[in-house]
């Protein structure tokens, strides 16, 4: 993103702000905020990553009073010390205004009535979804995961217009509709999908199964929680609410910026953050920058879809395995569904893939001809060959957080 010299006075100012936390005053010991004059001076400044923010446990990124904390979240790691991000009252605030614009993109009104899935608690996403539409003035219907019996009992007592969800839940209640066959009794009009890599084939599904048109909206718990950005009606490239934060794209093996549409790692810097500024911090999410002006008018800056993470790559034989080539290998082989599980093992000296799909074709021979037309189409788009095998629909494993695509029992 193009670094005006108004961004990096609020850059300088941000970095001011952060090293009133003891984590910042010691990691940045030696940055003086004067001294960030250009563009080069910002890229030297070093990056903040997950690992920072657990050695700063428990508020060690904690860069106003204690008292002026009203809310701390946390995310949830999936091992060792969590990450605690304390917030001001400023900082709800921000974060509010930042997910009433997502709504309002996704041309929701305060007539709408949203129905929100994702678990409410130390997790940032569903009291995300319930602040912004408070400010917007819809109904909030702030459900939280799991019980589908009442979920689709409340959607369809309440009228629910909009489904907040993970794209994984989302994919969950559509079947769940369609196996009762209440379609005809479910009022959604738009979807607001949490930000989660999902295959294009997986969207399909959803939006024509739930009868919704899809929005992707993008955050993380380090900075706010979803709601920082979100595709309109003119595609699916994410516009970023870049008065609150800065954002660069990287090359996540080198650090160094990448060039304009150049796929890389999301960094993100806060312009705005009371509570715990961040500066350069690395998202481990890929995507590239769009620098086409938007058909929908907005200024503000987009980035590509989110591509898939760059800890979630798997390097088998020197070749790396990326779930979004996956997603869009399956997406062209007739009669799979989007989900899918890949797992790596280590039998006899060698690396072995073994790729679950699901499929509603019958019988061992039709099952084992798509087998070999996805082992056919990895091969040739990945470069590997897997052994493939075909089971039912709805038989792999549904989450209604992230579902985990690659299991790696090499290690
Ligand atoms: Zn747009």
């Amino acid at each position: 993103m193009y670094l005006t010299e108004e961004i990096l006075e609020q850059i300088r100012r941000s970095v001011r702000h952060a090293k009133n936390s003891a984590y910042y005053r010691a990691y940045f010991a030696d940055i003086e905020p004067e001294d960030i004059r250009t563009e080069d001076d910002f890229r030297k400044l070093p990056f903040t990553d997950k690992e920072n923010l657990r050695d700063a446990y428990p508020l060690g990124l904690c860069a106003v009073p204690a008292d002026d904390v009203v809310r701390i979240h946390s995310s949830s790691g999936t091992t060792g010390t969590p990450v605690i991000i304390p917030y001001t009252q400023k900082d709800v605030d921000d974060w509010a205004v930042m997910f009433k614009r997502c709504y309002e993109m996704a041309g929701i009104t305060r007539a709408d009535r949203i129905h929100i899935t994702p678990g409410y608690g130390l997790w940032t996403a569903g009291i995300g979804f319930q602040l912004g539409a408070e400010l917007l003035g819809a109904m909030s219907i702030p459900m939280g995961p799991g019980n589908t019996d009442k979920q689709i009992k409340m959607m369809i007592d309440l009228g629910s217009t909009v489904l907040a969800a993970t794209s994984s839940y989302a994919l969950l209640l559509a079947e769940e509709i369609e196996k009762r066959g209440v379609k005809d009794k479910i009022k959604l009009r738009k979807g607001v999908i949490g930000s989660e890599r999902w295959g294009e084939k997986m969207r399909r599904r959803i939006a024509s199964e739930l009868g919704v048109e899809l929005y992707d909206i993008y955050g993380l718990t380090e900075i706010y929680g979803p709601g920082i950005g979100i595709n309109c009606q003119a595609g699916d490239a994410m516009h970023m609410w870049t008065d609150f934060l800065y954002y660069e794209i990287i090359d996540p093996k080198t650090g160094e910026n990448a060039a304009c549409g150049e796929s890389g790692e999301l960094v993100v810097t806060t312009l705005q953050k009371e509570g715990a500024p961040l500066i350069r911090y690395r998202t481990h999410d890929l995507t590239r920058e769009v620098a086409e002006p938007c058909a929908c008018g907005s200024d503000y800056p987009r980035i590509a879809a989110i591509i898939g993470r760059s800890d979630d790559m798997v390097k088998v034989k020197g070749t790396m395995i990326f779930p979004s080539r996956v997603d869009e290998l399956l997406a062209g082989v007739e009669g799979v569904s989007s989900e899918y599980q890949i797992i790596i093992d280590h039998m006899n000296g060698k690396d072995v893939i073994t790729v679950f799909f699901e499929t509603a074709a019958d019988g061992a021979e039709g099952r084992r001809a798509i087998e070999k037309e996805v082992e056919h189409g990895f091969k040739a788009n990945i470069g590997l060959t897997p052994k493939a095998r075909a089971v039912g629909r709805g038989e792999l494993p549904r989450s209604e957080k992230k579902t985990p695509r690659i299991f790696d029992n090499r290690y």
